[in-house]
């Protein structure tokens, strides 16, 4: 990875779900909460919203003849090829350094293409404000030497900010699978990388994050959509360009037949 690049890990063996990190996280970004009701899961609330923007998921899995309770930090992976920034029209998605993909809230249109690139699902948009929402990776903490709020607030130690190449190595020489460091051709590596030892060969199948994350709408219109928009595009100006020749070439022969100056 380049230099100055960073990493949350999430080691999901040490979490016991106590969600400090979704609170640090509205309490940080000054993110409202929701009042959600009765919910039949204990995932609350359910989904991430344009003012929640990591969630604690919760899930039961069969477990040795037992069950065994999983919770998953969800919330913007980071990607390094970031096909949400890539996707934006406008440039209002910012690649820094450190690998924070964040959303320039001022510049955002609200066209929502990025919801449509992201291959996680994540980016959610507000319909008041007219703009799309999601984790920033707490880069106004880290530009200023502080961790992300949630890895902050976590009691356990399963969030853990660092060094890109040390912390994700340490992890990997220790024996643990982990998930982020080399996803695909079209996420690139994300800044969120997951590890497990407890679940090994089980880390993407429990904690739900795709061996494949693409969405092949947002390829056909990279591959194929945009090439022969710029194709048309260069038909367009060429036709234009004949059809002024032609008129130009007209109006200089009216103009002889007329006698007039050109
Ligand atoms: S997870 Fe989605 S929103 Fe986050 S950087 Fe990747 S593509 Fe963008
Ligand atoms: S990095 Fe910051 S914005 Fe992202 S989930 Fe953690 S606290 Fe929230
Ligand atoms: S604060 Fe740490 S232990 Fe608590 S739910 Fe979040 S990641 Fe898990």
């Amino acid at each position: 990875m380049a230099v100055g690049e960073k990493v949350i890990t999430v080691n999901v063996d040490k979490c016991i779900g106590c969600r400090a990190c979704q609170v640090a996280c509205h309490v940080w970004n000054n993110t409202p909460a929701i009042l959600t009701g009765f919910s039949p899961s204990f995932t609350n609330p359910e989904d991430l919203t344009p003012h929640t923007w990591m969630i604690m998921k919760f899930k039961e899995v069969e477990d040795k003849g037992g069950v065994a309770w999983l919770f998953k930090k969800h919330q913007c992976m980071h990607c390094s090829n970031a096909p949400c920034a890539q996707a934006c029209p406008v440039g209002a998605i910012e690649v820094h350094p450190s690998g924070a993909v964040v959303i320039r809230e001022e510049k955002c249109i609200g066209c929502r293409y990025c919801i449509e690139a992201c291959p996680y699902d994540i980016p959610r948009f507000d319909p008041i404000k007219n703009k799309v929402y999601k984790c920033t990776f707490c880069v106004d903490r880290i530009q200023n030497g502080l961790e992300p709020a949630c890895v902050a607030a976590c009691p356990t130690g399963t969030l853990q900010f660092g060094d890109y190449d040390e912390l994700v190595g340490k992890y990997k020489k220790e024996g643990y699978e982990v998930y982020g460091d080399n996803v695909n051709d079209y996420v690139g590596h994300t800044h969120y990388v997951y590890v497990t030892k407890r679940w090994k060969g089980k880390l993407k199948e429990y904690f739900d994050l795709p061996a494949d994350p693409r969405r092949p709408v947002i390829e056909f219109n990279k591959n194929v959509v945009r090439p022969l928009g710029w194709g048309l595009t260069g038909l367009t100006l060429a036709a234009l360009a004949a059809h002024f020749v032609f008129w130009r070439a007209k109006r200089v022969e009216e103009k002889k037949e007329k006698g007039e100056k050109q």
